[in-house]
């Protein structure tokens, strides 16, 4: 039948009091199914583990979401032998069931909708907003690369060849084997469905290790592809520390690819130990890594500055910072600096914090660890620059801080270079345009940017030496779209794998050409 073309799953109103009412109800749902216990799932096998990970509401410490069992290296070597056996016949699965698969999962997931952004306001502290985006993120990582791996089986489509007298050539993309699937807790679900949903529809099977502060949202997914009747041993559920399976995963000889999405410092030790060859290693590893970010905006005294403003605090602030795309830096031109630092911090001020389920636009932050590493940042921004806003902690049962903004910080400050994954934003001062770009590409990433003005010759400028993966133009620097905005960037932000775009199933494909005489 008929595939209909891609589009993006609209986002919910929630100004419309149905769907208001909606998510409330799928709250009072979710709530009363927390506190359970949930197995791995190796194979055909669900297995319960004593010690458990203990998920917990980052906004409400009392309140557990659910008891994980956790996998030792035994069981993540059995998990690797049940992914190894099911690659033998999933590889041989067409492209079109296999993307069925996906098609089904994101049909149900649509129908649930607000099941799945419920448990992220009580898992990840989410508001509604910015879990009904994730939501309908990972329902277009579905729809996408389903319709993407049925692009690149045909084999005319995919990559055309040269024709010569006397020979039929084709190309086509066969899987890699076992891959080691590794995503981030900030976009639980739509960047651990589409990392996992990208390896298996291009035919491999994987070990889903999810974050271990939100591995409950990632255990609706995978049983989710078990309702929709993926075979067992396709994905299996293996959640751990990265210490113990992580590193033991990532050195197997037979793992053959590694999609990490997360910090530079994990990415680069598991760049590090999968370049290694084990005993009995008969290939190099693939390594996918969407790392960090030091994104910023550049504003110049031609924009409009209050649509800058705007987009800086979204960019700085939405899901409290914790987006590899969010903009921690704003560099702007010293004619309008005043007017519109003092605009951000009247918009910062406005942000109401408070807990997720009642929809405040702050939230808390994920876990212990990020909140006293984003105080120490705010100390250090004291001696760096002047705080403008915040700066403290927040009241509440949570991990709650204050969105923070700290003016006149130096281009080479530590809250200027280092990724701080949280509510902190340093603004800084140009003398002129082109030396806020040059201060904006003065780091080691380059994820997202974005740059404020309305003289088109500056932006065409702009579009060429501002060096980061996403570059927006008068809009905000987070918010990337599937199949709109494939998503990825340079240097230490990872290895540019385009998220969402149509190169990224190569990731997971090896290109195999035959050639026949006629
Ligand atoms: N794709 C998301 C965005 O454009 C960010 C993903 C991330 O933070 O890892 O905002």
């Amino acid at each position: 039948n008929e595939l209909k073309p891609y589009a993006n799953e609209p986002f919910t109103d929630f100004g419309m009091q149905a769907n208001q009412e909606a998510m409330e109800t799928a709250i009072a749902q979710i709530k009363s199914e927390l506190g359970r216990t949930y197995p791995l799932k190796i194979g055909v096998q669900m297995i319960e583990t004593e010690p458990k990970i203990t998920s917990i509401n980052p906004g409400n410490l009392d309140e557990v979401i659910g008891f994980v069992s956790k996998a030792n290296q035994e069981l993540a070597e059995q998990a690797m032998q049940a992914a190894l056996a099911a690659f033998e016949t999933w590889k041989q699965v067409p492209a079109r069931e296999r993307a069925e698969y996906l098609f089904k999962a994101a049909t149900l997931m649509r129908e649930r909708k607000h099941e799945f952004s419920a448990l992220m306001l009580l898992e990840a502290g989410k508001n509604y907003v910015e879990a009904d985006v994730d939501t309908a993120e990972a329902i277009d990582f579905l729809e996408f690369y389903g319709r993407e791996m049925i692009r690149l089986s045909n084999v005319n489509e995919a990559q055309p060849l040269a024709k010569i007298p006397g020979e039929d050539n084709r190309l086509t993309y066969i899987p890699l084997g076992v891959g080691v699937v590794i995503p981030p807790w900030n976009f639980p679900l739509a960047i651990c469905v589409g990392m996992t949903a990208a390896a298996i529809v291009s035919g491999n099977t994987v070990l889903l290790k999810p974050a271990s502060t939100t591995p409950v949202i990632a255990y609706k997914f995978v049983a989710l592809m078990q309702e929709v009747g993926l075979p067992p041993g396709v994905i299996n559920y293996v959640p751990g520390s990265g210490a113990e399976i992580g590193d033991y995963l990532t050195s197997h000889p037979k793992t053959r690819f590694v999609s990490f999405t997360g910090s530079k410092e994990v990415g680069l030790r598991i760049n590090k130990l999968a370049a290694d060859t084990a005993p009995g290693q008969i290939w190099i590893k693939r390594v996918i890594a969407e790392m960090g970010g030091k994104d910023g905006i550049v504003v110049d005294e031609t924009a409009d500055l209050e649509a800058a403003a705007v987009a800086i605090v979204a960019s700085a602030f939405g899901f409290q910072g914790q987006k590899c795309s969010a903009g921690s830096r704003a560099i702007i031109v010293e004619a309008v600096y005043d007017e519109v630092a003092k605009r951000v911090v009247e918009l910062t001020e406005q942000l109401q914090i408070g807990l997720p389920e009642h929809n405040f636009a702050a939230g808390p932050v994920i876990d212990n660890i990020s909140f006293a590493r984003i105080l120490d940042y705010i100390d250090i921004g004291r001696e760096e620059g002047e705080l403008l806003t915040g700066g403290a902690k927040a009241p509440g049962n949570g991990y709650y801080i204050q969105p923070t903004v700290f003016g006149d910080v130096d281009v080479k400050a530590r809250l200027m270079q280092e990724e701080i994954f949280g509510p902190v934003l340093a603004l800084a001062k140009a003398q002129d345009w082109r030396e806020a770009i040059a201060m904006y590409n003065d780091t080691e990433f380059g994820l997202t940017g974005s740059y404020f003005s309305t003289d088109n010759d500056r932006i065409a400028e702009a579009l060429d030496t501002i060096h980061c993966g996403n570059l927006y133009i008068n809009r905000k620097c987070t918010g990337a779209l599937v199949g709109v905005h494939p998503f990825g960037g340079f240097n230490m932000s990872g290895t540019d794998s385009k998220a969402g775009g149509h190169d990224y199933l190569l990731l997971f494909t090896q290109a195999k050409l035959t050639s026949r005489k006629r």
